[in-house]
């Protein structure tokens, strides 16, 4: 059985094929806008304006954006829970969160006018993905204060799709609905679809029994092998699509037939990219962190949010007519990624190692511990039931090929340990790949 593209269909060509002096000319009028909004309605951000000395009027160009201060998660923290919102209270309608690894979550809100935002451009990347109003929708995202969800759930429903909100947890059952349901489109977390289809083997569910055809993959970063996984695996056309739920949730980029980068709407949010230390821009194709302003946001507009996800962007013409920059899958966060020795490793390269060697699993852990002055890797590689198997000589002789090969990418000699299938913590939602235990050492 062979996957088959969808062919391009674009949900909004008037705006996702924009001309690009009619969407700066769009993106201009849009952030001064949205800075008077701020200025007005924020005391917070208005105060971090005065400090660098500006005002709206300042903002005329486009590239005036560079005179405006960033925002961070640690602001909207300070602004807990509704100091960052620009709209009243009775004209927001939806609360979402995001989990904060520590301390409070992040709170954010959406006017009437915002819902509507949000159930367009998903539906925009649903549509460039492949969805149509033909598709039954298997929604194994949690539905709560994650805005995964809900974002995917309204947006096949604009579509015209039918939607099943199974929401994440208990696989088998999962598997069951998408048998009986002829569920037709996944939508989950690229690493809970490798599992599915672990799981769907080990049921002995023929996959003759599931109609799936087409992914829809977010909420953390995953490489193009891991796409290819998905796709051998689970015969399904598999895209990738981006949110963060300070921005807006899922929809503010995703990829189109052509499976070569996001498109990033950018009649909505305005993207830069900058040095995560220096906080100068850097040139697109090299990559840095994201930084994105949301040019419509009415509950809680961001400016200059500084995302911590690590991306290349890509300005050429796609062939699927959409004129939004494309960016790269992510190749890791900021705050993800591991300085050890003075080498920045991101678990991505660790990731698109493994899936190179045969009998590995995509399930793995990165441990970081410091041993007197020395910092020391090790990673910790599933390997399937056949290859556990094997005599110990065997499995020794594949930790030294896979420390060799991980040695060659990362630029430093890691300690691989190969442990039996399903020991390493099983996510449903996103997967815990780091385990750095020098952050509990730190005095
Ligand atoms: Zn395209």
């Amino acid at each position: 059985m062979t996957i088959e593209r969808p062919s391009v269909a674009i949900w909004d060509p008037e705006h996702e094929c924009m001309h690009v002096a009619a969407l700066r000319e769009l993106q201009r009028e849009r952030l001064k806008r949205i800075v008077r909004r701020l200025w007005t309605n924020v005391p917070y951000y208005r105060q971090k304006m005065q400090v660098v000395g500006i005002t709206p009027s300042d903002i005329r160009t486009i590239e005036d954006i560079h005179k405006l201060p960033f925002t961070t998660k640690d602001d909207l923290r300070l602004c807990f829970p509704y100091e960052a919102f620009a709209a009243p209270l009775e004209k927001v309608v939806r609360i979402h969160a995001s989990s904060g690894t520590t301390g409070k979550p992040t709170v954010v809100g959406y006017t009437r006018k915002d819902m509507e935002t949000w159930t367009e451009l998903c539906a925009r990347f649903l549509v460039a993905g492949g969805l149509t109003s033909n598709d039954i929708v298997h929604i194994a995202f949690s539905y709560g204060l994650f805005t995964g969800g809900f974002g995917l759930h309204y947006g096949a429903e604009r579509v015209g799709a039918a939607v099943i909100p199974v929401s994440s947890g208990r696989t088998e059952r999962q598997i069951m609905i998408m048998k009986d349901f002829g569920s037709t489109a996944l939508v989950c977390t690229p690493s809970y679809a490798i599992y599915l289809a672990e799981v769907v083997q080990n049921l002995g569910v023929a996959r003759s029994d599931l109609a799936l055809r087409l992914g829809f993959f977010g909420g953390e970063f995953w490489t193009d092998q891991m796409r290819r996984e998905i796709q051998d695996e689970m015969l399904i056309f598999a895209t990738d699509n981006y949110g963060l739920s300070e921005i807006i949730g899922p929809g503010v980029s995703g990829e189109c037939a052509y499976q070569d980068g996001m498109h990033i709407f950018e009649d909505h949010f305005y993207p830069e990219l900058i040095d995560p230390d220096t906080c100068q821009p850097v040139d697109a194709r090299r990559g840095g962190e994201l930084v994105l302003t949301t040019l419509t946001k009415e509950a809680i507009p961001l400016v200059r949010y500084r995302t911590r996800d690590i991306c290349t962007l890509n300005p050429e013409p796609c062939p699927c007519g959409r004129t939004g920059v494309r960016m790269s899958k992510l190749s890791g966060r900021s705050d993800d990624m591991l300085i050890i020795r003075g080498v920045n490793v991101f678990p991505s390269q660790v990731e698109e190692v493994l899936l190179e060697v045969k009998g590995t699993l995509p399930h793995y852990q990165l441990v970081v511990e410091r041993c007197g002055a020395l910092d020391r890797l090790e990673v910790h590689v599933e390997v399937s039931g056949e290859f556990f198997a094997d005599e110990m000589k065997q499995l020794h002789e594949m930790e030294r090929t896979i420390e060799r090969k991980l040695e060659n990418m990362l630029g430093l000699r890691p300690v691989v340990k190969l442990v039996e299938p399903k020991s390493l913590e099983r996510s449903e939602g996103k997967a815990k790949r780091v385990l750095d235990k020098r952050k509990d050492m730190a005095p």
